[in-house]
């Protein structure tokens, strides 16, 4: 294969596009890229300067932001300044900024060209809301997550509570349901299907099963590509 590959992942919050996009990363050895990390590391600074409403003032954070992430053993590090901001970007208060904050414009810009980077040297799988219809539009395999929100608000509770988080089912619920409006509503790269995209339902797959299906589609782009996994 001539030129790197790129595996787009999108889909709504908790519809599995981590678990699978961290699969991938290990199995293929492709570097991964978790945009909502990004817009998160963002949406933190501002929340700690107190200026997450101010649009401006949020642009020219994730203008100058220096932010640094390392997808090592499962987990996506990121850094503030070299600070490890790794747990505080997953909180409450941080899911219910972030799609306001992923709504603004010039966010949006600054955040694209600093992920367009990414695809430029390596094989590469990238999970998020717009990874298949703005920032790859061209990837060689494009995926559409989904999960009934049922399903996504369990795991995001199971997540939460495990790193000591107290919160309901229901005010999981009730912020994935606001986060999933307010992405597909939004005049930029709004949260959607897109042209040429296949479908995964993960409600009812195993992530190894979705894998299989990924590979299948990779063989028929290059037989030869894959020879190396056998
Ligand atoms: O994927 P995750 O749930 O961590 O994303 C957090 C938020 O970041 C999303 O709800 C969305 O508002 C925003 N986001 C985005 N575009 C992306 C990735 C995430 O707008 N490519």
């Amino acid at each position: 294969m001539s030129k790197n590959v790129v595996i787009a992942i999108d889909g709504p919050a908790g519809s599995g596009k981590s678990t699978l996009a961290k699969y991938i990363a290990d199995k293929l050895g492709f570097l991964y890229l978790d945009t909502g990390a990004m817009y998160r590391a963002v949406t933190l600074d501002a929340i700690r300067r107190d200026v997450v409403d101010d649009e401006k003032k949020v642009t020219a954070i994730s203008e100058t932001i220096s932010l640094d992430m390392e997808y090592t053993d499962g987990v996506t590090h990121v850094f503030i300044n070299d600070e490890e901001v790794t747990d505080f970007i997953r909180t409450p208060e941080v899911n219910s900024y972030v799609s306001p904050v992923a709504r603004m414009a010039g966010v949006r810009k600054a955040l694209l060209e600093l992920q367009q980077k990414f695809g430029e040297e390596r094989n590469l799988v990238v999970e998020g809301r717009d990874t298949t219809t703005v920032v790859f539009p061209n990837a060689d395999i494009k995926i559409f997550m989904v999960a009934t929100v049922e399903e996504r608000a369990a795991r995001r509770l199971k997540e939460l509570e495990e790193s000591g988080t107290k919160i309901t089912f229901e005010e999981v619920k009730k912020n994935l349901e606001e986060r999933d409006r307010i992405d597909s509503s939004r005049a930029i790269a709004p949260l959607k299907k897109a042209e040429g995209a296949f479908e995964i339902d993960s409600t009812s797959i195993s992530v190894k099963d979705e894998f299989e299906k990924i590979v299948k589609k990779l063989a028929e782009i290059d037989k030869k590509f894959l020879s190396h996994l056998s």
